[in-house]
């Protein structure tokens, strides 16, 4: 980078020219040669072929600024795809924690345990695009740091009653889909009440029994007089 070389492209100097990675170490402007690369994803001075050769992020970031401008969505086109697949590890590195929805354009095999830490960290709902075989209980830690929302992500195996105790504690509604029938046990339930954690309403359909109900009630009256008339008819037989 050296603002007295003048840019191929718009035959330019001033601003910075991005070294984009050739052999011959022809730089350009970003936007100058963005708008190039989409077109065809090479060097246009030499035609050095990019894709195995990129080091750094500018060259993508700035194909992506041209290619996707106002572009908001999160599938991006396959060419994409090859092209970022075809950086190197560390290009494509940098190019993630520039954007982290970057990270989904990986194949699974290029997604490496330490790729997966940086980007959970940053990003916390990321955890769904870790391969199952990498989610380790510390990993997802991590990610559940970040945000409630990557308790869903978690596979059952590596939740512990304290993790669900904590995502449920913030967003009831897991209790019904997220967390595993083994650890919704009385005392799970009972401390969730004693930390006024509003759950009745997602309640697992087989834990709707008379018995969880009693027990519930039985701790906290409140509870009782939100139960169905015919609930309470029962409860008040027993
Ligand atoms: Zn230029
Ligand atoms: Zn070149």
């Amino acid at each position: 980078m050296t603002e007295e070389l003048v840019c191929p492209i718009c035959r330019e100097q001033g601003d910075i020219l991005i070294d984009i990675g050739c052999p011959a170490k022809h730089s350009f402007h970003s936007a100058c040669i963005a708008a190039w690369l989409t077109i065809k994803f090479s060097c246009p001075m030499c035609r050095q072929n990019l894709s195995i050769k990129i080091e750094t992020s500018n060259v993508f970031m700035a194909y992506l600024e041209v290619k996707y401008a106002g572009f908001t969505g999160s599938t991006y086109y396959e060419e994409t795809k090859q092209i970022f697949n075809n950086l190197t590890q560390k290009a494509q590195a940098e190019c993630i924690i520039k954007d982290y929805r970057l990270f989904t354009l990986l194949q699974e095999n290029q997604k490496t345990l330490d790729l997966c830490i940086l980007v959970v960290k940053g990003r916390g709902q990321m955890l769904k695009y870790v391969p199952e075989e990498l989610k380790s209980e510390e990993l997802c830690r991590l990610a559940l740091d970040q945000t409630q929302y990557a308790f869903e992500f978690i596979p059952d195996q590596l939740k512990t009653p304290m993790m669900c105790f904590k995502a449920v504690s913030k967003v009831p509604s897991f209790l019904r889909f997220c967390v595993p029938k083994k650890i919704i046990t009385s005392e799970f339930l009972i401390s969730l009440l004693c930390n006024d954690v509003d759950f009745l309403d997602f309640l697992p359909e087989e834990l709707k029994t008379l018995k969880v109900y009693q027990l519930l009630a039985s701790k906290n009256m409140t509870i009782f007089y939100r139960l169905p008339q015919n609930v309470r008819n029962e409860l008040v037989r027993i």
